[in-house]
């Protein structure tokens, strides 16, 4: 790839798609960026000066051309998703991220794009090798005979195969990245999308805030998964796509805790000790699920490193501070509007 070349990121006004168009930008040295997502400028997570913004719902035909047009490579990472609370309720929601990756499949084989990146997740991956909290590392060929995720990973397991096709059908150079749980700063922790690290930071900062010191855990907090810092989503992402790899990739960290561990983790970070009350009837997802690391090992020479107790430092600060500005500036805001009348 050419630092002067244009390249697109969808789902740029979300957390992953956010941070990724500042690596390219500041790490990797490209000029011509195109950052495009469906909500207004003003509700974008992260905008990066001298990167041009477009507000597009690409679930439609001519928005995804028009997003494409003069583009050398495309991270497609636009999708409806969320974490478990979201998901388990938004099937059809989900289902539809297919018209997303449909248009901008074929805009991108239209407009003479060279390379397709396609963000895809560890949902796609059989429910009966996911049983048991002690699981089994998943390998990328887990995923078939195919029962994933209902909803959102069929769709995403529908979409990877839809590029394995464009690839062998029109030459479109398609990379699959299958994430594992990503999390870091700038991303959602409430509002009903978020995902379990974010939504345990905001949990205990509310609980220490509060001094109420008790925290709500979905399930029995036995079930295991693995969290994937940022920093490393953002490596494995662009050494994927820059590669000649055309297989699906599991890019995931495979430090496997339990969500008991993580809310551990999380104490220990904002020392304190905080009751637990489990919430047996919410959404918990699959029993455990981990990353096999052995083929982007072998591939790549690389796989994520960073530790859930550092990244989760980071991640917490973060949502600390969001929080508590938050909470500042709405108290400013109450005397001023009271004086207005
Ligand atoms: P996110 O929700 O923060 O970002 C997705 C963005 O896509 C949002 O800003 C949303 O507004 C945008 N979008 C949705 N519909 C759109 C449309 N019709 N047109 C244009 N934009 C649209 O999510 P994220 O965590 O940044 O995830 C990015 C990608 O990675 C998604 O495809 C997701 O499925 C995948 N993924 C993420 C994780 C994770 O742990 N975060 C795990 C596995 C896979």
């Amino acid at each position: 790839m050419h630092k002067d070349d244009l390249v697109v990121v969808t789902g740029a006004g979300g957390f992953i798609g956010g941070h990724l168009v500042g690596y390219l930008q500041r790490t990797l040295g490209h000029g011509r960026l195109r950052a495009v997502d469906c909500k207004p400028l003003d509700e974008w997570y992260q905008i990066h000066p001298g990167v041009d913004c477009l507000s597009l719902d690409l679930s439609l035909r001519e928005n995804a051309y028009r997003a494409s047009r003069s583009a050398r490579v495309v991270y497609n990472l636009a999708a409806d998703m969320g974490g478990m609370g979201f998901i388990e309720t938004h099937k059809a929601e989900c289902m539809l991220s297919v018209l997303i990756n449909t248009h901008m499949l074929l805009a991108a084989k239209d407009c003479g794009v060279e390379r397709f990146f396609f963000a895809s997740s560890a949902c796609v991956y059989a429910a009966d090798k996911q049983t048991d909290a002690n699981v089994t590392a998943l390998q990328e060929a887990d995923a078939y005979p195919a029962m994933p995720e209902d909803g959102y990973g069929w769709e995403k397991l529908f979409s990877e195969r839809m590029c394995r096709h464009f690839r062998e059908d029109y030459g479109l150079k398609t990379r699959i990245g299958r994430y594992h749980n990503v999390y870091g700063p700038h991303g959602t922790y409430d509002g009903g999308r978020e995902k379990a690290p974010a939504a345990m930071c905001r949990k205990v900062i509310e609980a220490k805030l509060s001094g109420r010191n008790e925290i709500e855990i979905w399930g029995d907090g036995e079930q295991t998964r693995s969290f994937m810092y940022i920093d490393d989503c953002l490596v494995g992402t662009t050494r994927l796509a820059s590669s000649d790899i055309n297989e699906p990739l599991n890019i995931g960290s495979d430090e496997l805790v339990s969500i008991n561990q993580l809310v551990d983790i999380v104490e220990k970070i904002a020392g304190v000790k905080l009751v637990r009350r489990y919430n047996l009837g919410a959404p918990k997802g699959v029993r455990g699920r981990n990353s096999d690391n052995t083929l982007i090992q072998q591939v790549l020479g690389w796989a994520p490193s960073v530790r859930l107790q550092d990244g989760m430092e980071k991640t917490y600060r973060w949502i600390y501070d969001e929080i508590v500005s938050g909470r500042e500036s709405r108290a400013n805001r109450a005397p001023r509007l009271a004086a207005a009348g």
